[in-house]
């Protein structure tokens, strides 16, 4: 072990004391049991960073589910144990901690999942993705709190270098081609010049990679603060173009994120309006060819077949003097993501505007009266009923009755 340095007031200033003391408990435990426990990934990196990071994954040289049920004894949380994978999560108030057996991995081909088999920390280490998140703290008593830095993480994040342990990273995993911009792009910091040659030499490699594991990198992009810096570094490296051809990670883009970053605050845009404004610009078979490419699930799919629909109907959308009705006719039925990127990709301030209209005002406007109202009214039961309560609904939008009485009214106005 090197002498290293210890982080243990570090832990204890930077996390709450809640998961403090499950960590020194948990450190007690795995000691009686004969077992040596550290914290390690991302909580460690962000750790030395000063940034904030509560998620703690925790590797155990030895039997992670068990320890886990024991530890669970400690704060009456939920455990799922996923014994394929010999892992554990732990929940309790506003906590949750994953418990992962030390593991070694080998991959019998390119962008498939390795087969994995127990093993040492050290080994647990070196299957990572780069140095900066390779690094783990002890948390056995005697050891508790000091640094495993085997591959110099602690240097890189002090150079702000994203670095791959090995030659082959890249090609074992082209996953993490994603996932070193992402880093990079996240902590502003910048690929180490090899790890940017081995990278680039592997973009081949990321048509290895199955369709859903893809799609979880983009879902990661799109999760992160500024998801247009890391779309931007793809498509100068060539990264994107792997997504699909036609996508552009340029300014227009930055713009349009960050003002659906403006208009869905203080919560992030949702990872649809994202994923509709990137898509933008891809024609119907470009579209199509993006959803099978990353297997998107039916709602995401919908929101860019409907962007795609809205977008040819934006001309109409700006016609000036529309009526409220025929605005919420021309907008019934599309997906809100779909609506709001085009609001915000519109040339037309006037389509924007109606888009707008519809999303804050007209699609919550209702009618009083029921059907069951109406046939009390004097209408016959039937076909007629709906076609009522359209008209009712259509003046409602219009503006030309407000009330419930006015709805009455207006029904009784029709049987005269
Ligand atoms: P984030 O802050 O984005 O959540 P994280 O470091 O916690 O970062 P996770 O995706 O939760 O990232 O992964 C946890 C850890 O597992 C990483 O820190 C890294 O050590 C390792 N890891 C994850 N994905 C890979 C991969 N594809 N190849 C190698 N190691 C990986």
């Amino acid at each position: 072990m090197p002498r290293g340095i210890n982080l243990a007031s570090k832990m204890e200033k930077q996390l709450p004391a809640e998961l403090v003391n499950f960590m020194w408990f948990a450190g007690e435990i795995a000691h009686t049991r004969g077992e040596r426990i550290y914290l390690v990934g991302g909580v460690v990196r962000d750790l030395l960073l000063g940034q904030a990071n509560f998620d703690l994954d925790l590797v155990v040289e030895g039997n992670a589910i068990e320890l886990a049920q024991q530890l669970k004894k400690l704060n009456r949380g939920k455990i799922t144990t996923y014994p394929r994978f010999n892992t554990a999560k732990l929940q309790w108030d506003k906590w949750s901690v994953d418990l992962a057996t030390a593991r070694s991995e080998t991959y019998d081909k390119p962008g498939t999942l390795p087969s994995v088999k127990p093993s040492s920390i050290d080994n647990d280490l070196s299957r990572r993705d780069f140095t900066i998140n390779a690094m783990a703290i002890g948390l056995n008593p005697g050891y508790y709190g000091k640094l495993v830095d085997l591959y110099g993480g602690r240097n890189d994040l002090k150079h702000k270098l994203i670095r791959v342990l090995h030659e082959k990273s890249f090609t074992d995993d082209a996953t993490r081609i994603w996932r070193g911009l992402r880093y990079e792009q996240r902590l502003d910091f910048h690929l180490e010049r090899k790890t940017l040659k081995l990278l680039k030499r592997d973009i081949p490699m990321l048509d290895t990679i199955s369709a859903d594991r893809i799609r979880y990198e983009l879902e990661c992009i799109l999760g992160e603060k500024y998801p247009e810096k890391v779309s931007r570094r793809a498509q100068e490296l060539g990264v994107l173009a792997k997504l699909h051809p036609a996508l552009k990670g340029n300014g227009w883009l930055a713009e349009k994120f960050e003002q659906a970053r403006r208009l869905s605050s203080p919560e992030p845009p949702e990872v649809g309006l994202y994923l509709a404004l990137l898509a933008y610009s891809l024609t119907n078979e470009e579209t199509e060819r993006l959803i099978s490419h990353l297997r998107l699930p039916k709602s995401s799919a919908q929101t860019l077949r409907d962007s795609i629909t809205l977008k040819s109907k934006l001309r109409l959308l700006a016609t000036p003097g529309m009526s409220p009705s025929t605005i919420y006719r021309l907008l019934e039925g599309y997906s809100s993501p779909a609506m709001v990127a085009n609001s915000l990709a519109s040339e037309s301030p006037a389509a924007s505007q109606n888009i707008r209209l519809f999303l804050n005002k007209l699609k919550y406007i209702e009618i009083s009266l029921t059907g069951n109202d109406l046939m009390r009214l004097g209408i016959a039961p039937g076909p007629h009923i709906r076609e009522i309560i359209e008209l009712l609904h259509q003046a409602r939008l219009d503006g030309e009755i407000t009330s419930k009485q006015d709805e009455v009214d207006l029904v009784k106005r029709w049987l005269d």
